[in-house]
């Protein structure tokens, strides 16, 4: 009887993923870089060279030692102390981050709470915005210039109307590779009521840093990683900023987010950065190199570039980017509608990497 009174509603439940992921996150494409094999790797702004071996075999001892079964130091103080130490800058404004991807998140908590707004100049480092989206509020974009530099003016009359919480300028930025010039970074700052970020990722390359202003302007932070100069596997993020402010984003840092094996290599690294310095130079004689060699071929416009990588547009990106591949290099097509169409992005290697690059390049572009 029970059975035959149970009347099954055509009540459908609503998909989970379409009741419950939120609208904005469904809309987002995962940050995904596609990955293949190939012997010639040019497409993740990573410094092509390895540890020297001395250096190697510190790290290989300090891992050694390292104490798995217990928890990392919860500031990472050893190497916080180093960073103060070499930047000359006070410990209290230092914090890392598991890459300074980890900090875009931070921020945004810390600054937006959950319904505020960011603005970003575009295009730029598509983190900001994924970021931006998946917590909930409101981005803000405004053009480039046609030289990738900031469109001042427009950018003013948005920070004027609709006082974003957090502002991100990457400089230099990727995938453009250009420094934005330095006068309109400052008007941003001095007209923002809220806090601008300059990611300064690949600065070490460009020769400029806003590091000193930090001093003057208690508004402004300054973001920087070792992943772009040969430690990109440590996943180690730097912020720097006044110490109110740090203090401030540190409460929303998950415990323990500096494993000990990153603490125990990077400790090493860090003491030990004459080698990293000469990879540096070799990596901008290089850049200019190749920027020169790309700059002289039919067919391609090139951009110029302040980081360790160039960003270049072909007729047809797609085919290069097939061409390239049958070659074994692999660089980052980033062709889609809008400014980017047809445009590639490379990362400066080792001489050899870029000579096989160029003459990759020479053989598909050449009829
Ligand atoms: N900022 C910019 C401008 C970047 O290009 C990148 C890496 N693609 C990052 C931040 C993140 O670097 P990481 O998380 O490796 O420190």
């Amino acid at each position: 009887m029970a059975e035959k009174n149970e009347k099954k509603t055509d009540y459908a439940k609503p998909s989970l993923l379409e009741s419950r992921v939120k609208e904005g996150i469904r809309k987002l494409s995962a940050y995904s870089v596609p990955h293949f094999d190939a012997a010639c790797k040019l497409d993740g702004n990573e410094s092509p060279f390895h540890l020297p071996s001395d250096v190697a075999s510190q790290v290989e001892k300090a891992l050694s030692a390292v104490e798995v079964n217990r928890y990392p130091n919860p500031e990472a103080l050893a190497i916080r102390e180093i960073i103060s130490r070499t930047s000359d800058f006070p410990l209290d404004g230092i914090l890392l981050g598991n890459g300074s991807d980890e900090f875009i998140g931070m921020l945004i908590t810390t600054f937006c709470g959950g319904s505020g707004s960011i603005l970003i100049p575009v295009p730029t480092f598509s983190m900001f915005g994924i970021t931006g989206t998946a917590l909930g509020v409101h981005v803000l974009e405004s053009p480039l210039d046609g030289k990738f530099d900031i469109e001042i003016e427009p950018f003013l009359d948005i920070i004027e109307r609709e006082d974003p919480d957090l502002i991100f300028l990457a400089s230099p930025n990727n995938p453009t590779g250009n420094v934005f010039s330095e006068e309109k970074i400052r008007s941003v700052i001095d007209r923002s009521r809220g806090v601008v970020v300059v990611d300064e990722a690949y600065s070490d390359f460009s020769g400029h840093t806003f590091l000193p202003d930090v001093k003057e302007h208690e508004n402004l932070i300054i973001l920087r990683t070792l992943s772009k100069v040969g430690f990109a596997g440590l996943r180690l993020g730097i912020l720097y900023g006044r110490e109110e402010l740090a203090r401030e984003i540190n409460k929303v840092r998950y415990p323990y987010n500096i494993n000990s094996l990153t603490q125990a290599a990077a400790e090493v690294v860090l003491e030990n950065h004459e080698f990293v310095n000469e990879n540096i130079q070799l990596i901008i004689r290089e850049r200019d190199r190749v920027y020169k060699a790309l700059t002289g071929m039919e067919g391609i416009e090139t951009y110029p570039s302040d980081a360790n990588f160039i960003l270049f547009k072909v007729g047809d990106a797609d085919a290069v980017f097939g061409g390239l591949i049958d070659r074994g290099v692999l660089i980052r097509n980033f062709n889609r509608p809008g400014r980017l169409e047809n445009c590639m992005r490379v990362t400066i290697g080792t001489p050899d990497e870029n000579d096989r690059f160029l003459s990759a390049v020479g053989e598909i572009l050449t009829p």
